[in-house]
């Protein structure tokens, strides 16, 4: 009999092809609540499953034959890792393949929020635009500014990497040093990170200690004129205190990818022309995709075939 696998989203062919080469695939082509995971999960062996998917102790302990949860996204966040490591389940994730995709979206994030670009595409089509004018829509220029990146992990760096690009300085802050070592820029504590920085850009994992990192004092310790970037996970923002921040003009403007409850937005923030939203697209290139659901395939692959997992979620990243 042929291990039966759990996959909570499409996944390109190629990938589909490979799974059915390990097991028998059962494809959930809608979003499964929890009581439907529960059930689904009964029996089955792997579970693919994306950022969206709870795997919450229940769904754990319904899928008492897992030998594997591969996550589709390097974070992990919906996965109760205690529960899980305790049935002696594989947890995967697909570190590495989307760093450049969030990269290059949290570029066009700054760039976005500075030159106002969301807010003047808005102005076009509403027919209220009058045309050039010398004081119409200034915004910050990048070059001579200076970025921080709070979570100079794969992300963050290869955030850092195309500043020079842009005549960027950058600075980290980290709550440890192991992330920056290989790296020239200077680690800085949080607090002169945020005092001292044009552009605040988050890039750490969703953690207990990472939930409302940006509140209302580390917003108040900001420039009155910088920026704040998250592509991390909404919930290291704290969005009340980001739109009372904004409504006490604390920051100049803020770019989301990601929301504390998606896919609903705080009301506050849906009014305001200085705030840019993007629909949690951070990993969404055709490539990387297509990268990171082969790397979840493999990942079952290898357990299913009494191998070890590629990228298991490692007792390094869970360290409090
Ligand atoms: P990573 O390589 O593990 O980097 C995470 C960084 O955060 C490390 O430098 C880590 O350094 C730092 N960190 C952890 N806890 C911290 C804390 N309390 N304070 C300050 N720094 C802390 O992960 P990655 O691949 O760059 O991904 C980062 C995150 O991006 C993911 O966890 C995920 O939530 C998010 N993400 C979002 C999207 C999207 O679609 N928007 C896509 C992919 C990833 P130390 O451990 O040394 O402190």
């Amino acid at each position: 009999m042929p291990p039966s696998i759990l996959l909570t989203s499409c996944v390109p062919s190629s990938v589909l092809t490979r799974l059915k080469t390990v097991g028998q695939v059962e494809l959930a082509t809608d979003h499964l609540t929890p009581a439907a995971l529960q059930e689904r999960v009964s029996g089955k062996r792997a579970l693919v499953c994306v950022t969206t998917d709870r795997i919450d102790s229940a769904v754990i302990n319904a899928g008492c034959d897992l030998e594997i949860i591969a996550n589709i996204a390097v974070g992990y966040d919906n996965i109760d890792l205690a529960a899980a490591t305790g049935q002696g389940i594989s947890v995967t994730n697909t570190p590495g393949v989307l760093t450049e995709a969030v990269a290059e979206l949290t570029w066009g994030m700054i760039l976005s929020v500075t030159r106002r670009m969301v807010e003047g595409d808005r102005l076009i089509r509403q027919k209220a635009w009058k045309g050039w004018a010398l004081d119409f829509m200034l915004g910050m220029e990048l070059s001579g500014k200076q970025l921080g990146i709070i979570g100079p992990g794969r992300i963050g760096r290869a955030v850092a990497a195309r500043a020079p690009a842009f005549g960027m300085e950058v600075v980290f802050a980290s709550r440890s040093r192991e992330t920056v070592v290989a790296s020239e820029k200077p680690l800085v504590p949080l607090d002169e990170l945020l005092v001292t920085s044009d552009i605040v850009s988050l890039h750490v994992p969703l953690k207990p200690e990472t939930r409302h990192l940006i509140n209302r004092q580390t917003l108040a310790r900001m420039k009155r004129s910088a920026y704040l970037i998250n592509t991390a996970r909404g919930p290291v923002v704290d969005e009340e205190a980001l739109n009372w921040a904004l409504d006490e003009r604390l920051i100049a403007g803020v770019a989301l990818d990601v929301f504390e409850r998606e896919p609903e937005v705080h009301p506050g923030l849906l009014q305001r022309s200085n705030v840019v939203l993007v629909p949690h697209l951070g990993s969404a290139t055709h490539e990387t995709r297509v990268a990171m659901a082969d790397l979840a395939a493999r990942n079952v692959e290898a357990v299913l075939q009494g191998r070890p997992p590629l990228t298991p979620v490692v007792q390094a990243d869970t360290k409090p």
